[in-house]
């Protein structure tokens, strides 16, 4: 059996192909930009389909909104939209097309779809309207993966939050500056970071194509609550390395520019609670359990 993983060369397109196959012995083969070894491009996907023995279809594709070296200029947006919005839409055309249907079709979205607040909690069942450009990315997003009635596949998507782990993502940009003791709060610190180990959202995918009961939205981030200032501790403590060194909120919409910044200097308090009640057990649910696997190894 074979799972076609859109994006499946990336972060944590890469952690999910080895959960795949360590823990079910399933092979995966990649739609992406350039061709290779197991791998498909997405013209191929359009000209002939799905991979015969296709059980699930996956999409991880994006263009990283946080590329400091890219300017958050309308080309840049677009990319950010077009490199979600239409590699699922080009999955789920596969699948409506396709003669032999695979058994479900788990897509990426983000937490960004909850307005930051300070006080709320958010869950799966809260509707949310679109209030800037990232919230109406992950509504967009989310429709792109909608397959017509008639099609019977069964749907998940993960609103993801920011996902921590050892080479990519998050701790990618700070590893540096706090090895060298620079590191320190973002903005006020008080923001909450809504977080998820990448073992774990690799596990959120894997327990979603596994599971028959599993449909609809499932957030992707840890069941603690925490605090930007709360992850830092944690992290510097881990590293054994001060963490004197604030960057202000100022630094960062230089940097990226107010529209994308807002990711880091806001925050929502988003709980799992449907990825809980559909029996996912986290292997990492707390910010000390997952900083101390990051910067350690972690051996249980
Ligand atoms: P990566 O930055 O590692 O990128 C994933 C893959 O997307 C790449 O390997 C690449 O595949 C493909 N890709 C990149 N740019 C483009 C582009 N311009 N057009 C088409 N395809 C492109 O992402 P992650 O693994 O970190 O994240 C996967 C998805 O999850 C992304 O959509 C991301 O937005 C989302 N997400 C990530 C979070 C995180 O903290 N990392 C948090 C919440 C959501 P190839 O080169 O093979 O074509």
């Amino acid at each position: 059996f074979n799972v076609l993983i859109g994006g499946g060369s990336g972060f944590i397109g890469k952690e999910l192909v080895k959960h795949l196959r360590m823990k079910h012995n399933i092979n995966s083969i990649l739609v992406s930009r350039s061709s290779g070894e197991k791998r498909i491009t997405w013209n191929d996907l359009e000209r002939r389909g799905l991979p015969e023995n296709c059980i699930a279809v996956v999409n991880l594709s994006g263009e990283n909104i946080l590329n400091p070296l890219k300017r958050f200029s309308e080309d840049f947006k677009e990319e950010v939209r077009r490199s979600r919005i239409d590699t699922t839409k080009k999955l789920a055309d596969a699948i409506v097309k396709a003669e032999k249907k695979p058994q479900v079709f788990v897509t990426m979205s983000g937490v960004a779809y909850y307005p930051p607040d300070e006080n709320k909690v958010y869950d799966e069942d809260n509707k949310c309207e679109e209030y800037d450009f990232l919230s109406k990315l992950t509504k967009d997003w989310e429709a792109a993966s909608n397959l017509p009635d008639s099609v019977s596949v069964r749907q998940v998507t993960v609103r993801s939050g920011v996902v921590l782990g050892r080479n990519g993502g998050m701790i990618d940009n700070i590893r540096l500056p706090f090895k060298m003791g620079l590191g320190g709060v973002i903005g006020s610190g008080k923001q909450w970071l809504p977080w998820i180990h990448l073992s774990d959202i690799a596990g959120i995918f894997d327990h979603a194509i596994q599971n028959d009961n599993v449909s609809g939205i499932l957030n992707g981030v840890a069941p603690e609550a925490t605090t930007y200032a709360q992850f830092v501790k944690a992290y510097a403590k881990a590293m054994h390395k001060p963490a004197f060194f604030p960057t202000p909120a100022f630094a960062m919409n230089t940097i990226f520019g107010p529209e994308r910044a807002k990711v880091i200097l806001e925050g929502q308090n988003v709980m799992p609670k449907r990825t809980l009640e559909s029996g996912f057990k986290f292997e990492y649910p707390t910010i000390e359990k997952a900083v101390d696997e990051i910067v350690n190894i972690y051996i249980p």
